[in-house]
Formats: structure tokens, C-alpha cells, sequence
């Protein structure tokens, strides 16, 4: 019978909108010896896998712990693939099931409705079961194969997040990241080809939710990550993060490259630096009719955030 590891079930989520340093923060946090990750555990489309490159440097096909979890889920009977992890709770071929899945999280009388929902439309409740039991399996597998003691998912989605604190299958840590809206917005315009009104409001409704979620949970388990403030302070920022998840600190961190990571995902994966750099391109690259739009739809959100 397999040895079950008691301390697999400890799980650190990251939280965020997009473009809020997410990757960074992954990275940093996988410098230590007891956090393992993959990056984003909801999985996303890796375009052509033969050629897909882990942050190890090997093509993740060829790279040795993809090879080690493939083979393990191969024997415990776990499905892996690719090219669908398995993890993301969605439904592609059923509109209804998958707009209920992906709904922002909203008020309570709302979210009674739509676990009923899950409930009563056919086949939903097996779906989402089989979904969380994947995600559990993943979990448990990575963590033991980095030899670790927490699991860190990356994948910063808060209905995720709500899915899985209610499994109640782990005990989770959040670490809720922040940075001038201004800077993800203008991320968002650049990686999606959006208006300034389109990426204001993105960021604005992301983090309505992010915030409405972690109003219903437990106040210990959220910290609160600025992104500035990690740029300025990596050691101090993220050894405060690694204590929030129960680790102890480390006095290191000035080449978080130097460690190895098996992370896939964002573009931040291949950079070869370790340096860390604050992105503050959207000052130079907004317009002032860019920001006067940010400010009248998410300027006093960002100022509650504290930015000014
Ligand atoms: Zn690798």
C-alpha cells in the first residue's frame, strides 16, 4: 500500500487579476526547498507540446519530472494529459454547465444558486467531482515528487479558489497580490489588444471578486502581497510570505533562477535573469487619455489599494 504522506494537504493559492507579478511571486516562493509548484495547476492550452519548453530548459515532453508525473499518474490510474490537465472547472460542450462553472463569485444567495445548479443540471455534479479529484490527485502527486510539504497553485482565478476551499480537502493559505492597477491595465491592453476601458474594467470587476471572496474567508489565511513592495524588498516580502504558509524563512534569494523549477505557463518561465525588476512601463507607455479612463472607471479602487 502506497505511504500516504500526511503533509501533502497543505495548498498555497495565489490571487489575483492578471498581470499582478503572479509568475514572480511562483518563482520566488519555489526557491524554497519545501514549496512545490507547477505554476498554474488549472492548466491552459500549451499550444504545440513537441515543442514546448518547461522552465527547466528542457522541452517538457523530454524534462524529467513531466516524464516522473506522467508515469506516476500512469500507475495510480490518474488521467493526464498535456493537452487537457483536467483541472480547470469548466465544460466546454455545455454552454449553461460552463457559464455556471466560470460565473464570477458573487453574494451568498447567489452562490447557494449556483451550487444548486451544480446540483440539478445533468451530469454537473459528476463533472465538478471529478474535476476536484483530479486537482486533488495532481496535488498530492507534484508535492511528493518535489519532495515538499506545501503545494503551491498559482492559478490566481478566485472562483478556483472558492471551489476548492470548499472541498475542504486542504488546508489553504492565500496569498492575495496587488499592484497599481495602472500597471496590470495597461498589461491587459498590450497582451489582449483591449481599450483602456475594457482593461480598467477587467481589472476592477477581477478584483471586486478577488475581494468579495476573501471577505468570506477566514481573515488569517489571506495575506496581502504588493507587487511594488515585492520588487523593492524580495527577501523581506517573501520571507514574510513563506512564514504566512508555515515554512521557515531563508536568507538567501538573490538568484532565484539558480534553483529548479519545472513551471509552464506564463513567458516569464524562459527569461534566464534572476534579476528581479519592477515593470513600470505603463508610466511612459499611457496615454494622460488612457489614465483620465482608468481613473473614472478604477481610480478610486486603486487609491483604496493604497496607490495615488
Ligand atoms: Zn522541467
Amino acid at each position: 500500500m502506497r505511504k500516504i504522506n500526511s503533509t501533502v494537504d497543505r495548498l498555497a493559492y495565489i490571487l489575483s487579476p492578471s498581470y499582478s507579478g503572479s509568475t514572480l511571486l511562483t518563482f520566488l516562493l519555489n526557491a524554497h526547498p519545501k514549496v512545490a509548484t507547477i505554476g498554474e495547476l488549472k492548466g491552459q492550452a500549451l499550444g504545440d507540446v513537441d515543442h514546448y519548453d518547461c522552465s527547466c530548459g528542457t522541452r517538457v515532453k523530454q524534462c524529467s519530472f513531466w516524464i516522473a508525473l506522467q508515469s506516476r499518474c500512469a500507475a495510480e490510474g490518474v488521467p493526464f494529459s498535456f493537452e487537457d490537465f483536467g483541472t480547470h472547472f469548466r465544460l466546454r460542450d455545455r454552454r449553461l454547465h460552463d457559464r455556471v462553472l466560470r460565473a464570477r463569485v458573487r453574494g451568498r444567495p447567489w452562490e447557494q444558486a449556483r451550487r444548486l445548479a451544480l446540483r440539478m443540471l445533468p451530469g454537473a455534479h459528476r463533472h465538478f467531482q471529478a474535476v476536484l479529484a483530479r486537482n486533488r490527485a495532481l496535488i498530492r502527486i507534484v508535492t511528493e515528487l518535489q519532495q515538499a510539504d506545501v503545494f503551491l497553485d498559482g492559478s490566481k482565478d478566485p472562483v478556483r479558489l472558492l471551489y476548492l476551499h470548499q472541498a475542504g480537502w486542504w488546508d489553504i493559505r492565500v496569498i492575495y497580490m496587488i499592484r497599481d492597477g495602472r500597471g496590470a491595465a495597461c498589461s491587459y491592453m498590450k497582451h489582449h489588444n483591449l481599450s483602456m476601458t475594457d482593461a480598467a474594467l477587467e481589472w476592477k470587476r477581477t478584483h471586486e471578486e478577488c475581494d468579495r471572496l476573501v471577505a468570506r474567508l477566514p481573515a488569517a489565511i489571506t495575506l496581502k502581497v504588493g507587487y511594488e513592495e515585492l520588487c523593492a524588498e524580495p527577501d523581506r516580502n517573501v520571507n514574510h510570505a513563506l512564514v504566512h504558509l508555515g515554512l521557515p524563512p531563508l536568507d538567501w534569494l538573490h538568484d532565484f533562477r539558480a534553483v529548479e523549477h519545472h513551471i509552464i505557463g506564463n513567458s516569464m518561465r524562459l527569461r534566464s535573469s534572476g534579476e528581479i525588476t519592477r515593470d513600470e512601463k505603463w508610466r511612459s507607455t499611457l496615454t494622460a487619455d488612457d489614465l483620465e479612463v482608468f481613473e473614472s472607471i478604477a481610480g478610486n479602487l486603486n487609491r483604496k489599494y493604497g496607490y495615488v
